[in-house]
């Protein structure tokens, strides 16, 4: 990333994503009863009612939905701060790493960015 990032600190639910992160795994929800993928804060199954959540590894394969150009305040480069889908279903909110053109349909990967202080940072590269 060519910015500075904000520190994300885990907080006892999101253990197992981090931890999954530090593996350079993206670990999202899966529903124990109907097998539902689900985005990482969700807390109940919306396809059968269940409240067995889980965590479980995603594939990192997703496409673009939408996004927007997120200007600093200060000094530095625009980011792009983007939705979007997962092969598995569930959409996310991250940002883009080294996207300088968007567009809608573009095959993206999850990967990591380790700051110096905090916890990995979710962003999606270009396929
Ligand atoms: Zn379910």
């Amino acid at each position: 990333m060519t910015k500075p990032q904000p520190t994300v600190r885990r907080d006892g639910r999101s253990d197992a994503f981090f931890d999954a992160a530090a593996r350079g795994e993206l670990a999202i929800r899966r529903c124990a009863d109907c097998a539902a993928w689900h985005a990482p804060e969700t807390t109940g199954c919306h396809v059968c009612g269940g409240a067995s959540l889980e965590w479980t590894a995603a594939s990192g394969d997703a496409v673009l939905i939408t996004w927007a150009k997120v200007h600093p305040r200060g000094d530095g480069p625009a980011q792009h701060i983007a939705f979007v889908e997962l092969a598995e279903g569930p959409w996310l909110h991250a940002a883009l790493d080294g996207v300088d053109s968007p567009a809608a349909g573009l095959a993206l990967k999850a990967a990591f960015v380790g700051p110096e202080d905090g916890e990995p940072l979710l962003v999606f590269r270009t396929a």
